[in-house]
């Protein structure tokens, strides 16, 4: 499963909800196989990025470039990216296998390629024993883990993941935590993880962006914007403040 990773730069990008400017000129790069975190508090643009690099919401301004193609104005079908929500979403009616095979089968992937790609994912995120079974017998935990099975399967250049965690009891949530750091390591996918929780961005990035108002307030590894944070948003935010 795995490929070369890519990087991800956007440009100078502005989105608006009809007359509000939500995001007002963002500038990063993203190194090829990076975990990067966007964290900031709640309304603070974090969702509408990640969207806009997916290919959800209003047409954005500006330039969003993955593997230095401009994916900004393009259909999200036609990105090959891969996004994991807080709300799991798989399909009720369908067994695990099923739902992670749903993707390569409207991709049209060849029958017999279908049922070992489907066992790699599920062994990845250590779920191959339950293939059988439905969503509704399996836990959050499990069921996010199939989420992520569903969503690396089809072999997306970049991995976007929106506080994927969010719904899961505290002790679960750092154990998933270092599972979706391991597994993002195991198959080297530039990756974002949007989060709240400064706590989870430090513990988990080798980098991050700290949003406040549709700005970036700061970019960096989480020990330089600890050490150093650029302003007093920061450094409340990261809690380094009095
Ligand atoms: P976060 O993910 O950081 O909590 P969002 O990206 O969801 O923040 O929201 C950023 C801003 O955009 C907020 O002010 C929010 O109210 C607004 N917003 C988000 N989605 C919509 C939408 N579909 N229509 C109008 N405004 C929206
Ligand atoms: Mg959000």
């Amino acid at each position: 499963m795995t490929r070369k990773a890519v990087e991800i730069r956007i440009e100078d990008l502005h989105l608006s909800f009809g007359t509000t400017e939500v995001l007002r000129g963002v500038n990063m790069t993203i190194e090829p196989g990076e975990f990067y975190a966007f964290l900031g508090p709640s309304g603070s643009g974090k969702s509408t990025l990640l969207r806009a690099i997916a290919g959800f919401g209003p047409t954005p301004r500006g330039r969003i470039l993955i593997g230095g193609r401009d994916i900004a104005k393009l259909p999200p079908w036609k990105r090959n990216v891969g996004m994991v929500f807080q709300s799991y979403a798989l399909w009720p009616h369908m067994s695990v296998r099923a739902n992670v095979a749903f993707g390569l089968e409207e991709r049209k992937v060849a029958r017999k390629d279908i049922g070992t790609r489907v066992e790699s994912a599920l062994e990845l995120v250590g779920l191959l024993h339950l293939a059988d079974r439905m969503p509704s017998q399996l836990s959050g935990g499990q069921q996010q883990r199939v989420a992520l099975a569903r969503t690396v399967v089809v072999e997306p250049d970049v991995l976007l993941l929106d506080e994927p965690l969010s719904n899961l009891d505290a002790s679960l949530r750092i154990q998933m935590r270092r599972e979706l750091l391991s597994l993002q390591r195991k198959l080297g996918l530039t990756t974002i993880f949007v989060t709240h929780d400064q706590e989870e961005a430090n513990t988990t990035a080798d980098r991050m962006a700290v949003l406040d108002g549709g700005v970036i307030q700061q970019m960096g590894t989480p020990q330089e914007l600890y050490d150093t944070p650029a302003n007093l948003f920061v450094a409340k935010f990261l809690g380094t403040a009095n």
